[in-house]
C-alpha cells in the first residue's frame, strides 16, 4: 500500500463510506498520482462513479446523493446558471455523467462532476476573428458584421475594488484584502462567462465554423505598445476569457484556432503595413486612407490570419 492510499484509508476509517466509494477514490488517486507528485495533494477528496452519485431535482433545487454505510445521503447543491444548464443535461440524458469528486476547499464543500458528450463539427464556412483589448474587452468580426464588448464597466469595477484594497492596506486588514480580491475574481469570472457566451451565440447565429484569436503566449517579451502593456496587467482575466471562448466554441462544434499576432494591428485591408496606420483607437491607412476602429481592424486581420496560424 503506498503512502497516498494509506492516507486515504486513514481518513476514511472513521467516516461511514461503503467500500465502493473508498475503492473508487483510491483508483482515482492512483491514476492521478501517475502524473503528479504525491506531495501536491493538498486537499482530500472522495470519488464516486456514475452509479454511486445521483443528481436529482426537487422543485427549483438540485441535490446530489451518495451512499454512506447507513443510507443514501442527499445534499442540496448551490449551482450558478451555467452549472444548472449542465445539471439539466445530466437529468435529461443529453450528456453522460462520469466520475465525481467531493472535496473541501477553504471550508466549503464542492462536488465536481465530469461529463462526456458527442459534438458534431459544424461545417459552416465563415470565420470569426476576436481581438482582445482594454477599451473594448473583446471585438468580434464576421464578414461585414462586428460586435463590441465594452470594458468600461469592467475597468470601473476593478478600480473600485483596487481602491477599496488600498484603503484596507493602510489598516493592515489582510483577510479583508484577500476577501476583496476573491470577490473581484468571482465578479470578473462571471463577466467573462457572459461575454464568452454572447460571442459564441453570435458565432452560431452567423454561420461561423471557425473562431480565431491571437496567440499571445509570449506577449511579455514584446509588450511595447500601451495596449499590450495593459493586456499584461490584466493578463489573467484575458487568459480566462480566451479559455472560456475556446471551450465554449469547441463544445458548440466550432473549430478554435490561434493565429500569429504579428502586424494584426497595423495592416490595412489594402495590404499596406505601417506602424503609423494605427493611432490609439483609430486605424487610418497612410496609403489608401481607409479608416476603421483599430480593434475592429485587428479582429478582421485575425479572422484572415494575415500572419498565418500559430504553430
Ligand atoms: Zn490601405
Amino acid at each position: 500500500m503506498n503512502k497516498a492510499t494509506s492516507k486515504i484509508f486513514k481518513e476514511f476509517s472513521h467516516e461511514k463510506f461503503p467500500s465502493a466509494v473508498v475503492n473508487q477514490t483510491i483508483r482515482e488517486v492512483k491514476s492521478k498520482k501517475k502524473n503528479q507528485n504525491t506531495k501536491s495533494f493538498k486537499k482530500l477528496w472522495c470519488c464516486f462513479n456514475n452509479q454511486n452519485l445521483k443528481v436529482e431535482k426537487a422543485g427549483d433545487f438540485y441535490t446530489v446523493s451518495f451512499p454512506t454505510l447507513e443510507k443514501r445521503t442527499g445534499v442540496p447543491v448551490v449551482a450558478r446558471p451555467y452549472q444548472q444548464e449542465w445539471l439539466e443535461r445530466i437529468l435529461n440524458g443529453t450528456v453522460k455523467q462520469g466520475a465525481s469528486e467531493l472535496y473541501r476547499k477553504k471550508g466549503k464543500w464542492y462536488i465536481a462532476i465530469s461529463i462526456t458528450f458527442e459534438v458534431e463539427q459544424r461545417k459552416e464556412p465563415k470565420v470569426m476573428g476576436i481581438d482582445l483589448g482594454l477599451k473594448y474587452i473583446a471585438v468580434a468580426s464576421v464578414g461585414t458584421k462586428s460586435w463590441f464588448f465594452k470594458g468600461n464597466q469592467v475597468a470601473f469595477v476593478r478600480r473600485r475594488f483596487a481602491a477599496k484594497r488600498k484603503k484596507l492596506g493602510k489598516s493592515k486588514k489582510l483577510s479583508a484584502i484577500k476577501k476583496s480580491k476573491n470577490k473581484e475574481s468571482r465578479w470578473m469570472k462571471d463577466q467573462n462567462h457572459k461575454i464568452s457566451r454572447q460571442i459564441i451565440d453570435h458565432a452560431l447565429a452567423n454561420g461561423v465554423g471557425i473562431i480565431r484569436m491571437e496567440d499571445l503566449t509570449d506577449i511579455r517579451n514584446r509588450a511595447k505598445s500601451k495596449k499590450e502593456a495593459g493586456r499584461n496587467l490584466h493578463s489573467w482575466s484575458f487568459h480566462q476569457l480566451k479559455k472560456m471562448i475556446k471551450y465554449k466554441a469547441e463544445m458548440a462544434g466550432i473549430r478554435f484556432e490561434l493565429v500569429k499576432p504579428d502586424y494584426t494591428s497595423q495592416t490595412c485591408k489594402c495590404g499596406h503595413r505601417e506602424k503609423a496606420n494605427r493611432n490609439g483607437i483609430q486605424f487610418r491607412c497612410k496609403k489608401c486612407g481607409y479608416t476603421c476602429h483599430a480593434d475592429l481592424n485587428g479582429a478582421i486581420n485575425i479572422a484572415k490570419a494575415i500572419s498565418g496560424l500559430a504553430a
